[in-house]
């Protein structure tokens, strides 16, 4: 890991003062620089490889770059990734890292490995504004908006602490990222351009090259936002839903009173025509005596026909003070199944890192108290908390 404080934002390139991350740059950005900086624009495609591809932070290690060029990077430039505060391996392999982004504020980013697939959950605020009744994340308020380099880094991050970076040396499967879901901290489309150019940077073919379909963004359902995101990066996209009506969603998930059910319906079939997937994923957490009876999986069913979706059933994961419960799970499979009848392909979601506090919802659950967080930190504000390798 760099050392470099964490905190310094993807400014725009200065020439006195702060240096740019270069991580918070996709390929126009870099190109801007190159151009302003008197270089040729096949130097930003070599930078981005170099970055993203190979997970290099130091410029004198770039030997195509011509030294002059490594000179000026290193005098305008850096590449620099939060503090890992803490590390933690679930037994299921589920890898959790909290990143320190400053100002007393951390955020999360987990690691699922499965057999076909590496999924990376990302953050993108510290805390987050929407308030939902059953998230703990909400509950801490919010702090404020990660740059664009500070999303990408997670990533950046968490190929480098996997290995994937000597994939040329044949990596094992399970330790390459295939996908990234938006669904950490924070409402992604409430921090919309930082979120924009980090998607831009993940499907970069010179970068991370992901697919549009492998990379999904999860939202409570902030709608502009979401016709935006149809116009300027479809990608696969998660709508947490949680309620069946507005009355009651507009309870669980305080957003629903700016933008109601009919709207956000709206927005989904909007999103379906650009959309590199043809369904919405419906994530629906489920709250024991709340939303989970049979009257509301119906209801769901008639909220959705018109379109094409499928279900992610969360279980709770429950917080302290939540005052909530997890439903039972013989009331989960019968409302799937109340879902799986009228036709709609439904998954309850599998609860990984649980012994690692990695699941939804209980992100970042170790720093709601800033003041502990502060003080595990220390003066220098870096510390491993600790590295607990379970496997
Ligand atoms: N803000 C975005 C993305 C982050 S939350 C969103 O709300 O979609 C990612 C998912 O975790 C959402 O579906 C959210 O509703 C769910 N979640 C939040 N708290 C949870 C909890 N305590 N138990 C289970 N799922 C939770
Ligand atoms: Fe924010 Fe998502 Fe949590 Fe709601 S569920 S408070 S939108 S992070």
């Amino acid at each position: 890991m760099p050392s470099l404080p964490a905190s310094a934002d993807a400014a725009a390139p200065s020439h006195e003062g702060r240096r740019v991350n270069l991580l918070g740059l996709d390929a126009d950005g870099l190109a801007r620089l190159c151009a302003q900086w008197g270089q040729k624009p096949f130097r930003a495609r070599q930078l981005m490889r170099w970055l993203h591809q190979r997970g290099q932070a130091d410029f004198d290690a770039m030997t195509d770059l011509a030294r002059e060029f490594r000179e000026l990077l290193r005098e305008r430039a850096v590449v620099e990734a939060p503090a890992v505060i803490s590390d933690h391996v679930s037994a299921d392999g589920t890898r959790k890292w909290l990143l320190d982004v400053g100002g007393g504020n951390a955020v999360e980013t987990v690691f699922i490995p499965e057999t076909d697939r590496g999924t990376l959950c990302v953050s993108t605020q510290a805390g987050c504004a929407v308030n939902c009744m059953f998230c703990s994340t909400g509950k801490q308020g919010f702090s404020r908006n990660l740059d664009t380099h500070e999303i990408v880094a997670q990533l950046w991050h968490a190929n480098r602490a996997l290995g994937a970076y000597a994939r040329e040396k044949g990596v094992a499967e399970d330790r390459v990222i295939s996908n990234v879901v938006f669904m950490g901290m924070g409402e992604p489309l409430q921090n919309y351009a930082a979120t924009l150019t980090a998607l831009r940077i993940m499907l970069d073919d010179n970068a991370y090259g992901l697919s549009r379909r492998r990379v999904t963004v999860s939202t409570s359902g902030v709608v502009p936002m979401i016709d935006r995101l149809r116009e300027d990066c479809p990608v696969a996209l998660a709508v947490s839903l949680h309620a069946p009506n507005d009355a009651l969603r507009d309870e669980l998930v305080p957003l629903n009173r700016k933008y109601p059910l009919a709207e956000l319906m709206a927005a989904c079939s909007r999103y379906l025509e650009s959309a590199p997937r043809d369904f919405i994923t419906f994530e629906y957490v489920m709250l024991d005596g709340v939303n989970d009876s049979d009257r509301h999986a119906e209801e769901l069913v008639e909220l959705v026909r018109t379109v094409p979706c499928k279900f992610n059933l969360i279980p709770f994961n429950p917080f302290p003070g939540s005052g909530l419960r997890k439903s039972r799970p013989e009331r989960i499979k019968a409302f799937a199944q109340r879902l799986v009848d009228a036709g709609i392909v439904t998954t309850v979601r599998r609860t990984r890192g649980d012994d690692i506090d990695a699941a939804c919802g209980q992100l970042a659950g170790e720093v709601q108290d800033r003041t502990r967080l502060r003080e595990r930190m220390g003066a220098r504000g870096r510390r491993v908390i600790a590295v607990s390798e379970a496997r």
